[in-house]
């Protein structure tokens, strides 16, 4: 099984000995004099902070039921996408897949690193679904990674949990499925991370940016099979979470107000999604398990435009794939709701 997961990696960095930074291991001991750093605290920042901190390392992997050697903190979920996909693509040869209409950092990853895209269309006509068949049948040897987004931004769905879990089946040993799941606790549904023991190709990303608040502190993680994360850790800078990032995360990860949040804003998404299904300039609106809803306007330029008179910013998704005229709206606070539903029956 390994075997199967490092022969889809670039050989190179499976050859590559990670740089080993003074505390990358365990060490005991009270006098410092191994990392040139300054000897005087006087801040608590004068020592380097653990390259993957313990604690918080361990709170997560509770949090996500899963083994702390199975995730990689990151800066943001979004440094996960790139790591992803500097792990597995070679320049100018290997490719990601991605289902647009979907989040944008996928593409911007893959540009970056010289990969090209196949693009795969999700079925809009069924509610934003995989197109299994045409995926399967679009797949080619040189595409190393398939990003999925559950609940999909900025469509807001769900994907089908049996689509998902039988691909990363038939792609077992050709690629890695990677299901981002940045807004999973908004949603009805539990991470596939449960699954990580039977597909040792998939791996899943979590973020604390949405349902946990805390977009300001740029903290994600990755959760794959234990030889993915040890590849990953090669590759990720030295040092990656500041030690004031740590202190925080531990701090709010330990309270327990966001539970209480997220029923609040699923709640304003159904009092939302009722209020703008019976505007008359709004032609479609999907159903969304998301802290966002999206809808199809006669025309989003008016709707947007009105909207910012009054200082509401909306999302203008119109000249994504398939989302003509649509505008995402993320569900504030009761009150800002409020504010947008007048501001959205003047248009
Ligand atoms: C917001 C978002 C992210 C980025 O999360 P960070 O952890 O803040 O980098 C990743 N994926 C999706 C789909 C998102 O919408």
């Amino acid at each position: 099984m390994p075997n199967k997961l490092l022969s889809l990696a670039r050989p190179e960095i499976v050859a590559m000995s990670a740089y080993r930074s003074a505390r990358s291991e365990k060490v005991q001991g009270n006098i410092w004099l191994d990392a040139n750093e300054n000897p005087w605290d006087h801040s608590p920042y004068n020592r380097y902070p653990e390259p993957q901190p313990y604690l918080l390392a361990f709170y997560l992997s509770q949090l996500y039921d899963v083994k702390s050697n199975q995730l990689l903190i990151t800066r943001g979920s979004d440094e996960g996408i790139d790591l992803l996909v500097r792990l597995f693509c070679a320049a100018g040869k290997d490719q990601i897949m991605i289902c647009p209409p979907t989040y944008g950092m996928y593409r911007v990853a893959a540009t970056i690193q010289g990969a090209s895209v196949v693009e795969v269309p999700l079925l809009k006509e069924q509610n934003f679904s995989l197109n299994l068949p045409k995926i399967l049948e679009s797949w080619e040897p040189n595409v190393k990674l398939v990003f999925l987004c559950s609940p999909n931004n900025p469509t807001g769905n769900l994907l089908s949990t049996s689509d998902i879990l039988s691909l990363c089946k038939k792609m077992d040993g050709k690629s890695i499925v990677v299901v981002d799941e940045a807004y999973i606790e908004f949603s009805s549904n539990d991470s596939l991370a449960k699954y990580l023991k039977d597909y040792s190709n998939l791996v899943v990303l979590r973020t604390l940016s949405k349902a946990y608040g805390l977009a300001g502190i740029r903290c994600g993680v990755t959760i794959a099979n234990e030889n993915i994360i040890e590849l990953l850790k090669k590759i990720i800078a030295p040092y990656p979470i500041p030690k004031p990032i740590i202190k925080i995360a531990l701090e709010f990860l330990n309270s327990d107000v966001f539970k209480n949040q997220i029923k609040i804003i699923q709640q304003e998404r159904s009092r939302l999604f009722n209020f703008l299904s019976e505007l008359s300039f709004v032609k479609k609106i999907w159903e969304s398990e998301s802290n966002f809803l999206i809808f199809e306007a006669s025309d989003s330029r008016i709707v947007l435009e009105a909207c910012l008179k009054k200082g509401i910013v909306l999302r203008d998704r119109s000249s994504e794939y398939n989302l003509s005229n649509c505008i995402r709206v993320t569900i504030g606070s009761p009150t800002e709701n409020t504010l947008l539903m007048e501001a959205l029956r003047d248009v």
